[in-house]
């Protein structure tokens, strides 16, 4: 098994990180990925103001996850759960101790590459693992790169090193980033979940109010709260959202913060769901205390609320999104909708549920309601009192999926 290890202190993570990550795994052919941020580092101090350790871990797994492979790439705070300094040679006998039969990769961008014969053992750390280098920017060929490592095959021979080109190098580095976003800017320089991180917790002196945020840092908290893999679902029901609201004549922009923000409690558990719920005094019923799925609605439509400072129009929008009701909104019916049928949904019938929602949005709802109804039923799960209730009074007002 190959394991790459990729240290560093992700104060914070950008996307110079993430194109280093992403080469090394398919250059070197990983079959894992631990992405390792140090307690205290050898080569520098920590400056002012650098969040605490939980962050910089919980914005490292957020780089990890971005690379949506998942059972290879790992965070690890096994640096920082460590007392003092975070030796490399200490890290790499540990993980030789976890893993005995791996071979291990450190891998390192210019910056440490240049300085690896001054680390604490570098014997040891070439003894334990491979080297792979990157460059950081444009200027940091061939001619940087041969004279270090013909230094280091010479002082340790048994050094394995091999020098890696990044196809989407970034030239950025973590110290530029901070400075940048005291000043509010560098958002360009992140991976949006990441960045969302930051701003929801102020790190490195953002001062955003997330009450009046425009989209792009909208955008960015929302995508923070959940996995990356659920991302490509909010940006496609962002998008139609959006469309239908042009269509059937609602309101663009609260369509458009409801779709970023529909799905924001996604992965939250049943616990913390109804945790939620009694902070803001949602009344629930003894389905939903069982049924997290149904939960996410309620609770994404408190954060749109509370958090983020969305008007009732957009609230009550998610807060129906996954049971609709009887007698919706047009908003209520688009975002509903639009969650059905966006882009990436891909089921028998989705044609059917696309062509509906722009000739006929009531007809669309039905069709959307009846299937879930039906799906339910077929797994012998309960159906929610409300969408029974969205059933009966689009029937009785004379809509009909039939024809
Ligand atoms: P700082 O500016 O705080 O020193 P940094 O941007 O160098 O931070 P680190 O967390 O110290 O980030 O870096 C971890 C590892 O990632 C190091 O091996 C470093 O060389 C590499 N690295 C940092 N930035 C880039 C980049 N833009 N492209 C490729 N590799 C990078």
């Amino acid at each position: 098994m190959k394991i790459g290890i990729f240290g560093g202190t992700f104060n914070p993570p950008h996307l110079g990180h993430l194109a280093a990550a992403r080469t090394a795994i398919d250059v070197l052919g990983l079959d894992k990925l631990l992405i390792i941020p140090a307690a205290i580092p050898p080569h520098k101090e920590l400056p002012e103001g650098t969040p605490a350790p939980e962050h910089r871990l919980a914005m490292a797994a957020k780089l990890a996850d971005a690379l949506l492979l998942p059972e290879k790439v790992e965070v690890s705070s096994l640096e920082l759960d460590r007392a003092g300094k975070s030796y490399t040679s200490d890290t790499l006998a540990q993980l030789k101790e976890t893993y005995p039969d791996a071979e291990l990769w450190l891998l390192m961008g210019t910056d440490m590459f240049l300085t690896l014969h001054l680390w604490h053992e570098p014997e040891r750390i070439l003894e334990l693992a491979g080297v792979c280098a990157f460059g950081r920017t444009e200027q940091d060929g061939e001619s940087v790169f041969a004279p270090q490592r013909e230094h280091l095959q010479k002082a340790f021979p048994r050094a394995r090193v091999t020098t890696i080109t990044l196809p989407g190098l970034v030239d950025i580095s973590s110290t530029r980033l901070r400075e940048l976003l005291a000043r509010g800017e560098g958002a360009e320089y992140l991976q949006p979940s990441v960045y969302g991180h930051i701003l929801m917790n102020g790190l490195y002196g953002t001062r955003a109010d997330l009450k009046h945020l425009d989209i792009p840092e909208l955008r960015a908290c929302s995508y923070s709260m959940v996995m990356e893999k659920r991302v490509r679902h909010i940006r496609g029901t962002e998008e139609e959202t959006v469309r239908l609201a042009r269509r059937w004549g609602a309101d663009e922009d609260m369509a458009r913060r409801a779709g970023i923000l529909h799905d924001c409690t996604k992965y939250r558990t049943g616990e913390e769901h109804i945790a939620i719920c009694e902070q803001y005094g949602v009344p629930l019923d003894d389905l939903e205390r069982t049924a997290p799925k149904l939960l996410h609605s309620k609770t994404g439509a408190c954060m749109a609320r509370h958090v983020f400072g969305e008007p009732d129009e957009v609230y009550e929008a998610i807060f129906w999104h996954t049971t609709a009701r009887a007698d919706m909104t047009t908003l209520e019916k688009i975002l509903y909708v639009a969650d059905y049928m966006e882009p990436n949904r891909d089921f028998d019938g989705v044609e059917r549920l696309r062509e509906l929602a722009y000739s006929d949005l009531d007809r669309a709802l039905l069709l959307g309601v009846e299937t879930t109804i039906q799906e339910m039923k077929e797994r012998n799960l309960p159906v929610h009192k409300n969408t029974l209730q969205a059933q009966a009074w689009l029937r009785e007002h004379g809509v009909t999926t039939e024809g």
